[in-house]
């Protein structure tokens, strides 16, 4: 049990450091492992790396490690402060731990890989650890991986909203849209202008440069086409189709809801009758909907409206879908419904953007593995009340930064 020299070997110490005692306690479930240097021993001053400097004094840390089967483990060590001619008397770095951690390398490793899998409370709860030691651990990781990150390449942009805290609170999330990134580069607090900004200070900070951003895909809010016109001064932007379409329904709902206060028995229950698309529905929707399409409704007519948008998108040709949009516009306008004259209001003064889709064929959507990713994200920052955290959470989850420390 007591082989000193096999412990020492599966923790991967070398010279001068060994374990020194070994204390097992099967009541507390406790394994404590002690560690220390060889007397006489000489490190390099931590500052400048000179060799063979003195030990000044030591003080003793207390480490976490990896569980031995179902007992935690726990180091001990002196940890010495040396003396350089140069720098005073500084701290050494143990082999084992990073900085004031209180948990060995291999700890951190393990938490950062459950951290991908699962909650950070649920992490909390299998280690035995409060979890806002966890998040302080997950956050110093994601934080490194984050600032090391090379943005040279980035010069396809997507930009997108999300809220945490039932929707009181947004970040902004900066996307690098390249079929071989399509992943989270940048996530700021709030979604106004100055995220574009700080954004693109971020990009200039970390190899890139806000010039050779050529196309932003993004929603048409004013805000984020506000500050990428600024500070991002050579991006053409692409209307994310998703959320132009997310526009056109809130359009048909809004007739159907003001209807619905006519037709209250006819419409009672249809909501997703209307924003889904057919192919969508089960045969007994499908059903119900043939009994609805043959009544002159409002509704039906903008329903009737949103498939022949679809079919904009389902266009080959740039000028096919342009003519095609127009006439789309004109039918809307004329339509009566108050909803969709003003959607098609709004697609007039973002047309550019929204037939740009035709040319670049950008959309976040094309990320929609990194919106289910960022939804992801979301359910495991549930629970703690800050941006912070769910900031860090979707740098983890979409960032594909594989952040933790450095094992040799
Ligand atoms: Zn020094």
């Amino acid at each position: 049990m007591h082989d000193l020299g096999l412990f020492s070997a599966a923790l991967g110490l070398g010279e001068p450091w060994e374990v020194v005692g070994v204390q097992f306690d099967a009541e507390r479930r406790r394994l404590d492992l002690r560690v220390d240097f060889r007397k006489g021993a000489r490190f390099p001053c931590p500052e400048c790396g000179a060799a063979g400097c003195k030990v000044h004094d030591t003080e003793s840390h207390t480490w976490r490690h990896l569980n031995f089967f179902q007992h935690e483990a726990y180091l001990t060590a002196r940890v010495p402060r040396v003396e350089c001619g140069e720098h005073g008397v500084k701290q050494v770095q143990v082999p084992w731990a990073r900085g004031r951690s209180d948990f060995t390398l291999l700890f951190e490793a393990l938490v950062m890989a459950l951290a991908r899998e699962m909650p950070v409370k649920a992490i909390g709860g299998l280690v035995s650890e409060h979890d806002t030691k966890i998040w302080r651990i997950v956050h110093h990781y994601v934080d490194l991986a984050v600032e090391a990150q090379d943005l040279s390449g980035t010069g396809r942009l997507g930009i997108d909203d999300t809220s945490f805290r039932r929707g009181q609170d947004y970040v902004s999330v900066f996307c690098d849209l390249d079929p071989g990134e399509r992943r989270a580069v940048f996530v700021a607090e709030g979604r106004d202008q100055q995220t574009v900004e700080q954004f693109a200070g971020f990009l200039a900070d970390h190899g890139g440069d806000p010039e050779q951003i050529t196309e932003v895909c993004q929603d048409m809010s004013v805000a984020y086409l506000a500050g990428v016109r600024e500070h991002l001064a050579k991006a053409q932007v692409t209307f994310d189709r998703y959320h132009v379409k997310q526009k056109l329904s809130e359009a048909i709902d809004a007739v159907r809801r003001a209807e619905a206060k006519r037709h209250k028995e006819l419409l009672k229950g249809t909501r997703y009758l209307w924003l889904k698309r057919p192919d969508n529905l089960t045969v007994k929707q499908l059903d119900w909907l043939d009994q609805l399409l043959v009544q002159p409704l409002e509704t039906v007519r903008a329903w009737e409206l949103s498939l022949k948008f679809d079919d904009f998108y389902e266009l080959g040709d740039p000028a096919g879908a342009e003519e095609y949009l127009r006439r789309w516009v004109g039918e809307a306008k004329d339509s009566e419904l108050e909803p969709l004259i003003k959607f098609a209001e709004m697609l007039e003064a973002h047309w550019e953007g929204v037939l740009r889709w035709h040319r670049t064929r950008v959309s976040n959507g094309l990320l929609e593995g990194l919106n289910s990713l960022i939804q992801a994200a979301k359910r495991r920052a549930r629970g703690y009340r800050s941006a912070r955290n769910y900031k860090t959470m979707i740098y983890l989850v979409a960032g594909k930064l594989n952040p933790g420390p450095q094992l040799t």
